[in-house]
């Protein structure tokens, strides 16, 4: 590992800490069901405020968000850390780290409430199109917009069909939410997008199966899709970010 790689790894662990900190406030302030409007008090019953804080209640200090901050800026700080390392000094590495505290609140939300908001899914699809357009004009990119472009039809419209087939299995977020995942694999190509989308759904199937097996499900419990296919995705980007290296 040159000093180039390791200052990028350090500084990616270092803004993941601060980023995923941020993530408990946004996936508790989000977290309803979706005829509800957003939440505004913290657990206490103090205002939440402008910013999305951290894992506790900016007022008392007291109340925390779900498990409190230290396991998400945790997670975030590894996951952004071996992006870096994988991906190396590249401009699409400043996507993927921008998208990966809002990826782990849109697992935490849908975790907990079986939905994937708009105000998340929506914004990653378009930004993430339009990032990796400007990074295509960066000198050292290891990708095509085109691949992107057609990623996102591709995988969305894969969920779409998916979809429309069987709508019980999965919600219509999981579609948005695909197509978003779908523009950032395809900038490495078909077989990191089929990797990707493949994964996602072999690894919530896994856990679909675990479920049923340790009977702590039965054939009709619903379960989240989201956390799988980003987790998924994450792991096909990790590859495909390493088999882009020179
Ligand atoms: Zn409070």
């Amino acid at each position: 590992m040159n000093w180039l790689l390791m200052v990028l790894v350090a500084s990616a662990a270092l803004y993941g800490t601060l980023a995923g900190a941020l993530v408990p406030g946004a996936r508790y302030r989000l977290s309803v069901e979706p005829n509800e409007p957003w939440r505004t008090t913290a657990p206490c019953g103090h205002a939440l405020g402008g910013g999305i804080g951290g894992g506790r209640c900016a007022a008392c200090g007291r109340a925390r968000y779900g498990p409190g901050a230290v396991w998400p800026a945790g997670a975030a700080a590894v996951m952004c850390a071996v992006t870096a390392a994988a991906v190396g000094p590249r401009p699409e590495l400043a996507v993927w780290l921008l998208v990966i505290p809002v990826g782990l609140v849109l697992a935490g939300v849908d975790w907990a409430v079986h939905r994937l908001p708009d105000v998340l899914t929506l914004p990653l699809a378009g930004s993430t199109a339009v990032l990796l357009g400007l990074a295509t004009l960066l000198p050292a990119s290891g990708g095509t917009w085109t691949g992107s472009l057609l990623g996102a039809v591709t995988l969305g419209g894969a969920y779409l069909l998916l979809f429309l087939a069987h709508p019980a299995g999965m919600g219509f977020g999981d579609v948005k939410l695909a197509a978003g995942l779908g523009c950032a694999l395809g900038w490495y190509g078909w077989g990191v997008l089929i990797l990707g989308g493949l994964a996602g759904l072999l690894l919530g199937s896994v856990y679909g199966l675990a479920l049923l097996l340790t009977r702590r499900a039965g054939r009709g419990t619903t379960m989240p899709l989201g956390p799988f296919l980003l987790a998924g995705a994450w792991l096909a980007l990790l590859a495909g970010g390493w088999s882009a290296r020179p």
